[in-house]
């Protein structure tokens, strides 16, 4: 009996000098330091960033670097600006895609990668611009609710199918000119206007153009409107680019307050209407001419954006 008990004193002894062995490389502050210096020095290295554009967004790459763990990303509107931190949570690849950057603005991006005990220095970028981006609305079209607005008609046309065409050769146009669109029409005009309103309101653009075309009972001729000094000069600029284009009677500019496409608040860019034509007098025009239009609306907002344009 005796020597059963010493046993179990002994085995008892034994287990805890293990456990007190085992706490004490557990908490061992050499051990602790030992675990930190097992992740790499970072604090010598500067990453190489580089953006480019990736549909309306812009995408930042970098190289692995050995020993990270994870990276942050910064954006800064001047070399020397304030940094914007764009990542929410830890980014462990080699890329970010930056989606809330303003349309055709120069932006600075910054990467650092990081581990438990060091991280790489700040990098810098080289200036990128990131797409300019439009909207081009087909005018009225399917509601919020569904429902069909045709907006004017004549001998059986109808305002929202008769602007199609044109709106898809604009959006092509400007396209080819490597500016990013939003639109309804390659999608048979199924955003209305307060659909586009919405998406106006959380996206970043450059200006707004909403086609339409005139009522029979109307004149003849183009008729862009505006109501504030800046979508004066967009619909300016969108009234000489038809006109290089297109032979059609010219009604001039003009000022409109009753209309929501330029009294928005959810609109935070320049905005046009533009009235292509007459849906009776000017009906072959409005059908036969659509690349023309498409061409001069696309010229009209390069212009007016400051940007190149090639037909
Ligand atoms: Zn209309």
């Amino acid at each position: 009996m005796k020597q059963t008990i010493r046993l179990i004193r002994y085995t008892a002894a034994a287990l805890c000098l293990m456990l007190l062995l085992a706490g004490w490389s557990l908490w061992d502050p050499s051990s602790a330091v030992f675990a930190a210096g097992d992740s790499k020095d970072l604090s010598g290295i500067t990453l190489e960033v580089k953006a480019k554009t990736s549909g309306p967004n812009t995408r930042i790459t970098w190289k692995k670097v050995p020993g990270a763990d994870y990276y942050k990303v910064w954006r800064a509107t001047a070399p020397d600006g304030a940094k914007e931190k764009l990542n929410r949570k830890k980014v462990t690849g080699r890329s970010f895609t930056d989606k809330t950057a303003e349309s055709g603005r120069a932006y600075y991006y910054y990467v650092r990668g990081f581990n438990d005990s060091s991280r790489t220095a700040m990098s810098a970028s080289p200036e990128f611009t990131t797409v300019t981006r439009v909207y081009v609305e087909t005018g009225h079209g399917i509601g919020t609710d569904g429902a069909w607005d045709p907006g004017c008609s004549w001998n059986g046309y109808q305002e929202a199918k008769l602007m199609i065409p044109i709106a898809k050769a604009t959006c092509d146009h400007l396209k080819e000119n490597g500016i990013y669109v939003y639109t309804d029409a390659y999608d048979d005009n199924n955003r209305n206007l307060n659909y586009t309103l919405d998406f106006l309101d959380s996206h970043s653009v450059s200006a707004f153009l909403n086609i339409h075309c005139d009522a029979a009972f109307e004149d003849a001729g183009t008729l862009p409107l505006f109501r504030t000094k800046a979508q004066k000069k967009l619909a300016r600029a969108l009234n000489r680019g038809v006109h290089e284009f297109v032979s059609i009677d010219d009604r001039g500019l003009e000022k409109r307050k009753d209309l929501t496409t330029l009294n928005s608040s959810k609109v935070h860019c320049p905005a046009c209407l533009f009235e292509t034509g007459n849906i009776k007098k000017d009906n072959k025009l409005l059908r036969n001419k659509t690349d023309e239009y498409g061409k001069g609306f696309a010229k009209g907002l390069c212009d007016y954006l400051g940007l190149p344009f090639t037909e």
